[in-house]
């Protein structure tokens, strides 16, 4: 391993090679230089245990996943203007496990291409122009895409074609848990919306949806919420996108989709980030229709999208889901740690809710758990904190006052266990 980081030369090296702001985790920021699984590695050699790494789904660097792609890229790497067996493979493999209709893919390389042709394939398809976002969701960085990004750049001041729906937070909400029907109050922000966008002389042509809701701080709506949305927003002529680059690949344990959870099937479904466990790989899989609305108004090819090296990734991937049982796995491990750390509250006031399904878990600080005053400085020295004991976590939502708790899947109960000390000695350090 090289030696200790020279953290302060490589900031600046950073700065002038990518420019002033640094986006980076954790102050002073990590120099990772290798993955094993759940463990990172630092330059200076020390371990970390990730609780944080969502890309690298089923552990960083992971055997099998390596093995495909190098032997793919030994043997042969170029696009869909040839035809291949292996982006054939990885769709009808990706759409085994969808229902209906949702078998035809468009292979690209992010989660924000993705959802930026999902958006252009519900405008082709309905014909509408509007569009239907969560406040304070993220989809993605092209133009398109940021307009359904109120986390990003336009928290108030969305483009004149999107209207964004009141989140369905039942911990500090306007409806909170226990208000009967409050999934229901909250879907009824949909007939706001829809009717906002018609005062404007638009029809939604798509409502855009992660599944874990994770920028929100990793809500979780009443059951019946997600589809109540979806009926209001099909019944105005706009098409449902499942947004599955948080959600997917049994991220949120018992189903390999999150949208299963919501008892919803979308009309378009994107993933990007797990797909390739770190290899560049998105994914728009929708009905043979949809797709066909987009090719027959425009031409679709994306040089990378579906190359042979990528869909071995991403073969290997789903080998692996598999093969370990994780989608199972998710739902045990992501249950036993969720009660761990619910087990923190009676010892720790700071502790105001913990939800989240499988492994996409959510501790929303507060100072004051009547007034739910928001403990976005705590969150932020908690982060640090846990850091600092070798577990990495982050931090989410609109007051920064939400852990986010989001491990690679091949997590065990035996992480769970580290990470659930280290916040309870974190949190009694405050
Ligand atoms: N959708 C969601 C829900 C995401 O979390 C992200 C990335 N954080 C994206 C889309 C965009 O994916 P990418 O960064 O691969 O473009």
């Amino acid at each position: 391993l090289p030696a200790m980081t020279d953290v302060d030369g490589l900031i600046a090296r950073r700065k002038a090679t990518m420019g002033s702001k640094l986006y980076v985790f954790y102050d002073p920021p990590l120099h990772m230089v290798k993955g094993d699984g759940v463990w990172l590695t630092d330059a200076s050699g020390r371990r970390f245990l990730d609780c944080y790494n969502n890309v690298p789904h089923v552990g960083h660097c992971h055997p099998h996943v390596v093995d495909a792609l190098t032997r793919q890229i030994r043997t042969l790497n170029t696009n869909t203007r040839y035809l291949g067996e292996q982006v054939l493979e990885y769709s009808e493999r990706l759409g085994a496990t969808l229902p209906g209709k949702l078998k035809v893919c468009a292979f690209v390389n992010s989660g924000s291409e993705a959802n930026d042709i999902a958006w252009r394939m519900a405008k082709t398809y309905t014909g509408n122009n509007g569009g239907i976002t969560m406040d304070f969701a993220y989809h993605g960085i092209t133009d398109a895409v940021d307009a359904f990004s109120p986390s990003g750049n336009h928290r108030n001041s969305l483009p004149p074609h999107m209207r964004a729906l009141t989140p369905p937070d039942g911990y500090r909400g306007e409806y909170r848990y226990g208000t009967p029907d409050w999934g229901r109050k909250y879907a009824a922000d949909a007939d706001r919306a829809i009717a906002s966008l018609a005062d404007a002389g638009m029809k939604p042509a798509a409502f855009m949806i992660d599944s874990a809701l994770m920028t929100n701080g990793v809500l979780e709506p009443q059951p019946g919420y997600v589809a109540e949305v979806f009926r209001k927003i099909r019944a105005a002529g706009g098409l449902c996108i499942g947004d599955e680059v948080q959600s997917g690949f049994g991220r949120m344990g018992t189903h390999m989709w999150g949208h299963t959870h919501h008892d919803v099937v979308p009309d378009i479904v994107t993933i990007g980030k797990p797909a390739g466990n770190g290899h560049p790989l998105g994914v728009v899989i929708t009905t043979p229709e949809i797709m066909e609305a987009l090719l027959k108004e425009y031409a679709f090819f994306s040089t990378f999208g579906g190359n042979n090296v990528s869909c071995a990734a991403g073969l290997a991937v789903l080998d692996v889901i598999e093969r370990e049982g994780l989608v199972e796995s998710a739902r045990v491990v992501g249950d036993y740690f969720k009660a761990g750390i619910k087990g923190l509250m009676s010892k720790h006031a700071l502790i105001g809710d913990v939800r989240g399904t499988g492994l996409a878990l959510g501790v929303e600080l507060v100072t004051n758990r009547q007034t739910l005053a928001p403990a976005a400085t705590e969150t932020k020295r908690i982060v640090n904190s846990m850091r600092d004991e070798g577990v990495l976590i982050g931090s989410e939502g609109i007051l920064g006052n939400i852990l986010k708790i989001r491990p690679p899947i091949v997590f065990k109960k035996e992480h769970a266990d580290i990470a659930v000390a280290a916040l309870d000695r974190a949190l009694a350090r405050l």
